[in-house]
């Protein structure tokens, strides 16, 4: 999918009620967005999806809800007052303003692309005998590219590293990178921008009155790991989860959903022994890529990305990248932190936050494995592999949403075949039994091709048709969102069937 498919995307979700624009009455507020009603029904699935996974079926991993404003002592720690930035750079001519780092990136990515097209020209050439790792690691042309990317990698993190700003436009300049929008390459200077949002509590004004929208939900794990430690009478390893706001004030907020201002975050922080931590790391990835995978989104669809710029806290950190329409980009994060956080944690507050380890007789800071995924962008991933247009053995054509079962919005849609003879009284009585397990629909208007229509249009998994002979046979029609087949299934059986194809137990037990 292209550009062009985030596109149809947007106005599909907005068509359709799952996301709009914000305060939009007022031509909207840029990068902020509102879920609609059945937006938040599949955001609400998709963490219901991870909290259970994460919390309910780990015994040693529990949940909280820690709030969105900290003591501003919190974010000093933590590194992001002094640290939490993004290098800006602006062009003279457009007047627009780019990440220095993304300018670069985006290089190294058409670069990406060139090797990616010599690989396909050969794979042509050379067919079946084709062995692409040593094409890659042997043909001229693509080791020549390669090497061009290494050195850009290279050159970009010993600037950053040594906080040289300079050498960053330097190499923006030697790349001959250009403005998307002016074309030229009057480039200001790099200048660091921090992205926490600060405001003001209460009365109080001035500096001592300042606090913060957290930029993560992870400090305020941190800062309750022992309040959790002893109430919940924890041993090593165990994890704390969390889902909820964080706030970032993007420089280039834009992509729908995929960068926004304010978003949601579902991260897990998993306190373990120090010296276990590159175990832990393997297991996380592929816990995480094996939730990922059990959607069925498509295998394709996703690749990890290891960090070549390792934050101040980390000692290994890779990505969990999803096909979006614009690409591959990040959707998850795994990272090692060591035991970073709270050390500073320990030092700025002066408590300790140790752990007693009762078979070593050991008190020490544990170190933390985190895995951190944006709920948000979890959502554009299900519409963007969900959508499609789809032509039909007669010729005609329905635009389906093929979102997972266990994540649609409404589950089933349950359609009395005419509006009299008693078949709408009929269908509200299965309306209640189902309402008590899922979230269903009622519809009785239009023909029912058309109403099959609108619910495939929406991702919903079942209608459910009641008809004359159901009055006779206590019996109806479940018609299949995917293969468009029918099924009639007694209504005493129904509540079971219905629970059987959409439950998350399936995808759970994968
Ligand atoms: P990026 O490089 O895309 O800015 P990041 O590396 O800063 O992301 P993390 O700090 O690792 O992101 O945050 C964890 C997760 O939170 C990301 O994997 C992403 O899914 C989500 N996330 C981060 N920033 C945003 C944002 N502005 N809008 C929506 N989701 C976000």
């Amino acid at each position: 999918m292209s550009e062009d498919g985030l596109k149809k995307i947007i106005s599909h979700a907005k068509e359709y009620g799952f996301v709009f624009p914000s305060s939009e009455i007022y031509d909207g507020l840029s990068a902020a967005y509102d879920y609609g009603q059945l937006g938040s029904e599949l955001k609400n699935n998709i963490k219901q999806y991870w909290w259970t996974a994460m919390v309910r079926m780990n015994e040693n991993i529990v949940g909280i809800d820690a709030a969105i404003f900290m003591h501003p002592t919190t974010w000093k720690a933590s590194g992001h007052v002094d640290a939490f930035n993004d290098p800006l750079i602006d062009n003279k001519d457009s007047k627009k303003r780019y990440r220095a780092d993304v300018l670069i990136e985006e290089h190294i990515a058409k670069i990406e692309a060139k090797i990616n097209k010599d690989v396909t020209k050969a794979k042509k050439r050379f067919g079946d005998d084709f062995d692409e790792a040593q094409f890659r690691s042997t043909n001229p042309q693509v080791l020549r590219r390669q090497g061009d990317i290494d050195g850009i990698n290279a050159r970009f993190k010993a600037a950053m590293d040594a906080e040289d700003l300079a050498a960053v436009k330097t190499l923006i300049e030697d790349l001959g990178i250009t403005c998307p929008v002016s074309g030229s390459k009057n480039w200001t200077d790099v200048r660091q921008f921090n992205l926490m949002f600060k405001t003001e509590l209460g009365a109080v004004s001035g500096d001592s009155g300042v606090v913060y929208l957290r930029p993560e939900t992870a400090q305020g794990i941190f800062v309750n790991y022992l309040n959790v430690q002893k109430s919940g009478r924890m041993k090593l390893p165990f994890g704390i989860a969390q889902i909820g706001k964080a706030f970032r004030n993007e420089i280039i907020a834009r992509q729908f959903i995929f960068r926004m201002r304010e978003f949601e975050q579902m991260e897990m922080q998993f306190f373990i022994k120090p010296g276990t931590q590159e175990e832990w790391y393997n297991h996380w990835k592929e816990a995480r890529i094996k939730w990922h995978k059990a959607l069925g989104l498509g295998e394709e669809n996703y690749r990890f990305h290891d960090h070549v710029k390792l934050a101040h806290y980390a000692d290994a950190a890779c990505d969990i990248e999803f096909n979006f329409p614009m690409g591959f980009k990040e959707l998850e994060g795994i990272h090692s932190r060591t035991d970073f956080d709270l050390k500073q944690h320990e030092e700025f507050s002066n408590k300790k936050l140790r752990y007693f380890d009762p078979e070593t007789q050991e008190s020490y800071v544990p170190y933390v494995l985190e895995t951190s995924i944006g709920l948000d962008r979890m959502f554009l991933a299900v519409l963007s592999s969900a959508l499609r247009e789809e032509t039909l053995e007669d010729g005609s054509t329905r635009t389906v949403m093929s979102i997972p079962f266990a994540l649609a919005p409404v589950k089933a849609a349950v359609l009395p075949l005419i509006k009299k003879d008693g078949l709408p009284e009929k269908a509200r009585e299965i309306l209640a039994q189902l309402q008590l397990h899922h979230n269903v629909q009622y519809d009785e208007k239009d023909a029912i091709g058309r109403r099959y229509r609108r619910q495939d249009a929406i991702g919903t998994p079942l209608c459910i048709t009641v008809d004359h002979d159901t009055l006779e046979d206590h019996a109806v029609t479940v018609r299949n969102r995917d293969t468009m087949k029918q099924e009639r299934i007694a209504i005493a059986d129904l509540t079971a069937y219905v629970d059987g194809l959409v439950s998350m137990a399936s995808l759970l037990q994968a």
